[in-house]
């Protein structure tokens, strides 16, 4: 199944609609000939409604294309990143290298990927092209194979060695079948031999690019839940966080585990647990909003990023989703259905924690005194302060 975010969708409805009306303004033109319009204007509106037409198609064809993640929210990830990720409805920023000893190939190449948007570097030799990925981390290399001081080859198996994987397309004018063997079994993703078609070209880029990315977001999703993984919030999350303070804008962490979830485990078996834990993570992803972010931050617990939200908001958030899970008939295989409750700890900005860690913990804090006091509950830490917290 292929869903993409809201955001990708109004994106895609504008870039449809546009061509769209013009097309047909400019038929009602031709049809009803409003205005006088002389033989040569008959011919620019045919010819303009054909390139809109042409560019309606090609947004199509994209969106045939275009693997849908189902479980990533793109805003997510280019609002963390902080760059636009490589989005296959519009060129990205990403970066290419582009190694050959043959000036001319060297600019016009680089020419023509900049016109499409990409950030092209050049080197001339294979030692030169080394270096150059060591500093700028390419989203992709072109290199040509007889290039100075080290070949592409070479090259390509240094990277190997070092465990550096980018996408890697040789051009070449050594069109023997038995060289394209040998690269394609080294594992080279793509191999064109000059004169090649520049098409043919970006459409090989922009294949792997697209399944560079994809494979780059997958690191970030937990395999058993499907939302966001520790390493999401560790790398990520927690950038975004330090970011949100610093910027002052308000938002909660919620710390939530799914209470006596042991017991699941030793009553129905493990397989029956992980289908809870799979259903958690779907119950939250479906029930926040999108700019809302959900993780797993261990086992049975989950941390949650509610965004623009304070500790009032956030409270009435959780406890009613508390509410409503506890509703909640959870298959679990067999044909047996079970219920659980959750405890939530809740930490919000601003307040007087400060940084990623003191709001992690604090929401922990919470959540432990949620524990403590019976479970099935939310708490938030302001609210615990007034408190004795360890009480
Ligand atoms: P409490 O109400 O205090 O949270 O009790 P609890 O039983 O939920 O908490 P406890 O920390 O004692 O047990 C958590 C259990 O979660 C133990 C562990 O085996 C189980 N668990 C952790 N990760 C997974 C997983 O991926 N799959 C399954 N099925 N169980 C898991
Ligand atoms: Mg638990
Ligand atoms: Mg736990």
């Amino acid at each position: 199944m292929k869903r993409y975010t809201k955001k990708e969708i109004e994106k895609c409805i504008q870039d449809i609609e546009n061509p769209l009306t013009s097309i047909l303004s400019s038929v009602d033109l031709l049809i009803n000939k409003i205005t006088n319009i002389s033989q040569e204007e008959e011919e620019e509106v045919l010819t303009l409604v054909r390139e809109e037409a042409k560019r309606v198609l090609a947004i199509l064809e994209n969106l045939k294309n275009h693997d849908g993640d189902i479980h990533l929210k793109n805003s997510d990830i280019i609002d963390l990143l902080d760059e636009p990720m490589y989005n296959p409805f519009a060129h990205g920023r990403a970066k290419i290298l582009i190694i050959d000893d043959d000036g001319s190939i060297r600019r016009l190449l680089k020419m023509d990927l900049e016109k499409l948007g990409y950030e092209v570097y050049t080197a001339y030799s294979g030692k030169e092209g080394f270096e150059f990925i060591k500093e700028i981390d390419p989203d992709l290399i072109i290199s040509d194979i007889t290039i100075p001081e080290m070949n592409g080859i070479e090259l390509y198996k240094k990277l190997i060695t070092e465990n550096i994987i980018i996408p890697f397309i040789f051009i070449t004018t050594d069109g023997s079948i038995q060289q394209k063997i040998d690269s394609l079994r080294l594992g080279v993703d793509g191999y064109l031999t000059k004169p090649f078609s520049k098409e043919e070209l970006i459409a090989l880029m922009e294949s792997l690019l697209v399944k560079a990315k994809r494979i780059s977001q997958n690191i970030f999703i937990d395999a058993l839940t499907k939302v966001y993984n520790r390493k999401f919030i560790e790398e990520k999350l927690s950038i975004k966080i330090e970011k949100a303070i610093e910027l002052s804008k308000s938002f909660s962490l919620a710390m939530c585990d799914i209470d006596y979830f042991k017991k699941i485990n030793d009553t129905y078996g493990h397989g029956a647990g992980d289908k809870v834990l799979t259903f958690l993570g779907h119950f939250f992803r479906s029930h926040l909003r999108d700019n809302d972010i959900v993780s797993r931050y261990g086992g049975e617990e989950f941390l949650i990023f509610l965004d623009g939200v304070g500790g009032d908001k956030a409270y009435t958030i959780m406890n009613r989703l508390k509410e409503q899970l506890s509703k909640e008939e959870i298959n679990i295989g067999e044909g047996k259905k079970i219920r659980i409750t959750i405890s939530v700890g809740i930490s919000s900005f601003p307040g007087k924690y400060h940084s990623f860690k003191e709001m992690v913990k604090a929401a922990d804090d919470a959540l432990y005194k949620a524990k403590t006091t019976g479970r099935n509950k939310v708490i938030i830490i302001q609210n615990l302060e007034k408190e004795d917290i360890n009480g």
